[in-house]
This record gives C-alpha cells, structure tokens and sequence, in this order.
C-alpha cells in the first residue's frame, strides 16, 4: 500500500476535499483537477526529487569565499517545481496563481518533503515568504517582489533567528534606521546586525535573493525599544532592483559569514548572513537596505499572520519523512529472511528462514510507524482543511477556535513521534539500517531538525498550556473537546465503542490535568511540566483522529484492515501512555523546577 492510496482516501472520503467546488473560490476545479495537481507533483516529486535525495547530502553546500555550490540536480529540480505553478498554488488566478485550497496545495507538496524535504526546502520558504507579501505588502512590493517569487525568478527567505536571540525574537538586536520614507519601493532603511541559522540564505540557484527581516527601528533616544513591540519587517534583497523589477546591478550589503554545517537537512544552504558590515556598499555607503513591510513595530504580527499554514507545512514535512523510513522498512522486512517460527518444540533449523516481517516484534515496529505516520497525515490534512474553512467557509471562527489548540499539535507531533518512526525503520533494518548504504539514517538525521525550528518542543507546549488551552476561558479548549465528544458518539453505536469509552477518558483527564496545572494561578508551577502535557494531548488528539479516520473506512479490503490495524494499535499500545505524563502535570510534580543548577 502506497502513500498516494492513503492520502486520497483521507483527502477525499474522509475530509471530503472535494466539496470544496462548490464554493466560489475555487469553482473553476473539480476533484478530476485536484487529482491532476496531485499526480503532477508525484510526478515531478518522483522524477526530479528522489533520486537525488542522498546526492543533495552528500554534496553537501560548499562555500568557496565568493560563491556557494550546489548539486545541478538542485537547480534542476527547483526548477522543475517552479515550472510546475505550485509556487503561488493557493494564489489569486491574476496573480498566476491556481487558486487551489490549502488542502490539495498541502497534499501536493507532500510528495517533494517526501522524495527530498531538503531539496524542496528552498520552494517552501520562497512560497511562505511570497504569500506573506500579498498580504501584507504594498501593491508595489507584490508587483515586484511577490510575483516574482511565484514565477520562480527569485528565491525567498525568512529572517528572524539572531546568534543571540533563538526562542527569545524580543532580544533580536538588527537595527534599521530611516533613509527615505519616499521611495516607491517602500520607506527605506539601512539594517545592521547579523542573522543565524537562515535557510537558503545564500545560493546561486535564481539570479537574487528576497530576504525578509526583522530587526527594530530605534526610538528618539537612538535605543532599540525592548520586546518585541520594536520589532518590524523589511525586504531586503540580495541585489537591488528598481520598480520595474529590474536588478540594477548593484549588490545589497548582505554578506554570507559563513554556512552551517548540519546533522541532516542538509541540501538547503543554512547561513549566517551578516547586514550592513560594509562588504558592499549600495548606493556608495555601508548598510544593507530595506522596505519596510505594514508598520513599524508590527513586524512579528506580519511574520506569524502566515503561522498556520508554516506550522502545518512542517508538521506535515515531518510525518513524510516518516512515511519515507516507513515505507523503505517494509520493503525490507518483506525481503530479509532472518529466523525461524518459535514452536512448542522450539525451533526446526532445517526449515527456511522466514522473512522478518513474519515476526510479531517486527510488525510491532511497522504497526508503531503506521500509526505515526498515517495519522500525523490525517492530522496535518486535517488542519489544512480547518484553513479552508477559516478563509471560505460559513464559520470562520470555529476554524480558529480549533486550529488554535491543534497548531501546536500540528507542528510538534509529527516532530517528536515520526522521528520515533525513523528510528524504528532504522532498527528494522538491523546493522543495515544504521549504514550510510540505506536511506533511513538519512531520513532520520534530516528528521531531528523539526523539534528545533518553528519554535522548538519546549516552546509550543508553553504556547499549548500557558495560552491556547486557557484563552477566553477555555474555549478552544471546549471547541476541540466537542469535535472529540461527536466523534465518540458515532463510535459508540459501533464495533468501536471500547475505543470510545477509552477516548472519553484520555479526554476527561486531559481536561482535569488542564484544571490542576492551573489551579494555583502560578505559570512557574503550571509550565514546568508542559513538555508531558504536550505528548499526551498530541496523543489524545491522534487518539481521535484514528478512531474518526476507522469509522470512515469501510469493507475487508487489506488496505481497511490495515487502517484497522493501526487505529487499534494506538489504542492499546499508545493511549495509555498519557497516564504518565498526565500525571506530574495533574500533581504540578516540581522536580524539574526545584533541581539546581549545581546539583548536574
Ligand atoms: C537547520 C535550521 C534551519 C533554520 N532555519 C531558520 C530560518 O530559515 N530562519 C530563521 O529565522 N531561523 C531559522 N532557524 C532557527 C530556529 O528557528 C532556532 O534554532 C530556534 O528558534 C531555537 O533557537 P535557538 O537555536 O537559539 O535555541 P534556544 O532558543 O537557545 O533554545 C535552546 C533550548 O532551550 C529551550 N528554551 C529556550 N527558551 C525557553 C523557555 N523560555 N522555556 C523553556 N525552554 C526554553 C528550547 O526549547 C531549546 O530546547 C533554523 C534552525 C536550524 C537548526
């Protein structure tokens, strides 16, 4: 069974993507286009992406002081995926866009996190940067800058990371001091200050780089205005252009210090860049010049309007690196014969060796990877299509309401529990899995990044606990709970009614451990255990998603069973493991927050 089957069964019988044309946006498509979208990103994913996985790691980018080099089948491929129009796939017809939903235009980037998540990297941020230009960039600014970052012309980046200032984007130092508030392109600044840990950052794959920055404008005394109330956005290209979106021929002063060298991911370039040091001087002075996008101070609002849609893209980049381990797993343990049946009369060793797949330890390990990966897919296709309702269906805000607990989720399950996935496809490899031979060492190492960006682990269960679970008196809470309680009320009727009453529990003592954490006021006690309330909360939330995705599967065909399979393996194997982690949230146990430092 392919990843392709699964995904349109939950595309289009369980989220039922394909009622979406009837709405006005996206009227022009039926679910025969959405199929041609996906089959062409396939396509390209299978033809352009894959085989050059391993060479874009190996290959690692390499800086010669003036240039940074690349494999050619990087160019080709980033070519090949801005040819395809997925560039600006979500976007308006008259700005060349498909005006695809966000569903299918998640869908269909699957395929190329899946055949190369690092390959594709350098599309993802370009299209995420874009898209926040449209919607918060003069009309000028989307002329010059969005366009041609959705025709594939021009690369973009994002910029917030500082070497100083990580989870903490309130301490960013990058200054940006006014120039001329008259230009058409925006008002102009000159930015100094340097930003670590950029992806794509530099590269020779477009002809310029749209680098998207957040840096503060000093107040009247000269001093950058503490939190994050002082920090704006700017456009600072590579190469300077005029409003034509010509390159005029001069170099913006943007200078690679140096590029990362990292565990995995390792075919996007990942640079520090320094602004304003005086390498180039544009207009015959040192400083990087910027426009600024919307207003001043409104920098990290602009940057995370996008948030949903960053944060399912690298959750759902997450869970097809999983697919990726999960489906290279199976493929060997149908083919390696290793050990024999166990018998009463123990074992024959004249008889064949059976293949490992036959062994019930195995299949435990390929059930595991199942049950991550397939449901972090339901999970991400999911939210995707809560973003649909959030732009064009008739209730808006209970699309928020839902999305506001499940983000957190969205981003970091996967993040966590597809990274077990890789490490399982390793183990079912044996001593070949943990070889350079194989893919899934790869998988894994590239996988161990998305606990870290998009705000780490520790950062979204602090989001989960300390904001989104209590926020307006819970409500989001209690919208997500209500979903959860439909979903019990039509398996109860069911086969599935044990696995109802098990997730009406999981859910009751979420809800409880919620109150308990909580009960003293104090976020210092609340938060010290966030991390185990994050897991268990993912996990209810899987827990639901099996048990909907179960009801809506139907016959004895191997590939029901197999979802089956996986729902009921969640359920006994999974579910219960919230208990301990609910536990020290529910006691506010303060081990971790009363340990000292010299006690290490
Ligand atoms: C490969 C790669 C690509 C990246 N790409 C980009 C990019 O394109 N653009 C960009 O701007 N950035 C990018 N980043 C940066 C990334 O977003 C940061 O690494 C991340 O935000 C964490 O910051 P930090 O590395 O400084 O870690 P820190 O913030 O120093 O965190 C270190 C540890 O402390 C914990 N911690 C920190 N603060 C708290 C707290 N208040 N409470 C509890 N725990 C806390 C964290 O959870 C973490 O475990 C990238 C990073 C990597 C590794």
């Amino acid at each position: 069974m392919r990843m392709r089957e699964t995904l349109d069964f939950l595309l289009f019988d369980w989220l039922k993507a394909g009622d979406l044309t009837t709405r006005e946006r996206f009227a022009e498509h039926s679910p025969e286009t959405f199929g041609a979208v996906l089959d062409t990103c396939e396509k390209i994913a299978r033809e352009k992406f894959a085989p050059f996985n391993r060479l874009a790691d190996t290959q690692e980018p390499h800086f010669d002081g003036e240039r940074v080099h690349l494999p050619q089948a990087t160019h080709d491929a980033t070519r090949a995926y801005a040819e395809s129009g997925m560039l600006a796939a979500a976007q308006d017809y008259d700005v060349g866009g498909m005006q695809l939903p966000c569903v299918i235009e998640m869908a269909g980037n699957a395929f190329f996190s899946k055949a190369s998540v690092a390959m594709g990297g350098y599309a993802m941020l370009t299209s995420g940067n874009a898209s926040l230009l449209m919607a918060h960039g003069t009309p000028l600014q989307r002329e010059v800058f969005a366009k041609n970052e959705f025709a594939g012309r021009w690369f973009g980046t994002m910029c917030l990371s500082e070497p100083q200032a990580g989870s903490s984007l309130s301490d960013i130092a990058t200054r940006a001091e006014l120039e001329d508030d008259t230009d058409p392109l925006g008002p102009r600044y000159r930015l100094t200050g340097n930003k670590m840990w950029i992806s794509g950052g530099e590269h020779e794959i477009t002809e310029n780089i749209v680098h998207l920055v957040l840096a503060k404008i000093p107040g009247p005394d000269g001093k950058l205005i503490p939190g994050t109330r002082g920090i704006s956005l700017f456009i600072v290209p590579k190469r300077l252009v005029n409003e034509r979106a010509e390159l005029t021929g001069e170099r913006n002063d943007v200078a690679l210090a140096g590029l990362n060298h990292k565990l995995g991911y390792r075919g996007t370039t990942n640079c520090l860049l320094n602004f304003g040091e005086g390498r180039f001087t544009p207009g015959g002075r040192k400083g990087a010049i910027g426009y600024l996008v919307g207003k001043p101070g409104e920098g990290l609002r602009c940057m995370f309007h996008m948030m949903n849609e960053a944060r399912i893209g690298v959750g759902l980049g997450a869970v097809m690196l999983g697919y990726a381990g999960y489906e290279a797993s199976l493929d060997y343990a149908k083919q390696r014969p290793q050990g024999r049946p166990m018998t009463a009369a123990g074992k024959d060793a004249a008889s064949p060796q059976r293949p490992i797949i036959e062994h019930a330890d195995v299949r435990r390990m390929l059930l595991a990877q199942k049950s991550y990966v397939e449901g972090g897919l339901a999970l991400e296709l999911y939210c995707a299509r809560l973003v649909d309702e959030l732009h064009t269906g008739d209730d808006p805000a209970g699309a928020q309401a839902l999305l506001d607990v499940l983000i957190p989720i969205a981003k970091s399950w996967p993040s966590e529990w597809c990274l077990e996935a890789n490490s399982l496809a390793i183990q079912v490899l044996g001593g070949y899995g943990y070889t350079r031979d194989f893919p899934v060492e790869q998988y894994w190492r590239d996988q161990r990044l998305n606990m870290i960006h998009e705000g780490t682990h520790g950062i979204q269960a602090l989001d989960l606990l300390g904001r989104k679970v209590v926020q307006q008196g819970g409500a989001s809470l209690a919208a997500l709970a209500a979903r959860v309680q439909q979903t019990i009320e039509r398996a109860i009727q069911t086969g599935w009614a044990p696995q109802a009453n098990q997730l009406a529990a999981a859910l009751a003592q979420v809800g409880g451990a919620t109150k308990k954490a909580w009960s003293t006021g104090e976020p210092e006690e609340a938060l010290a255990n966030a991390v185990p309330y994050l897991q268990a909360f993912g996990h209810t939330v899987l827990a639901w998603l099996w048990l909907d995705v179960a009801l809506a599967v139907s016959g004895d065909s191997a590939f029901a069973e197999g979802k089956r399979a996986a729902a009921r393996y969640f359920f006994a194997y999974e579910l219960p493991k919230i208990g301990a982690w609910l536990d020290v949230v529910a006691r506010r146990e303060p081990l971790c927050r009363e340990v000292q430092a010299d006690w290490f």
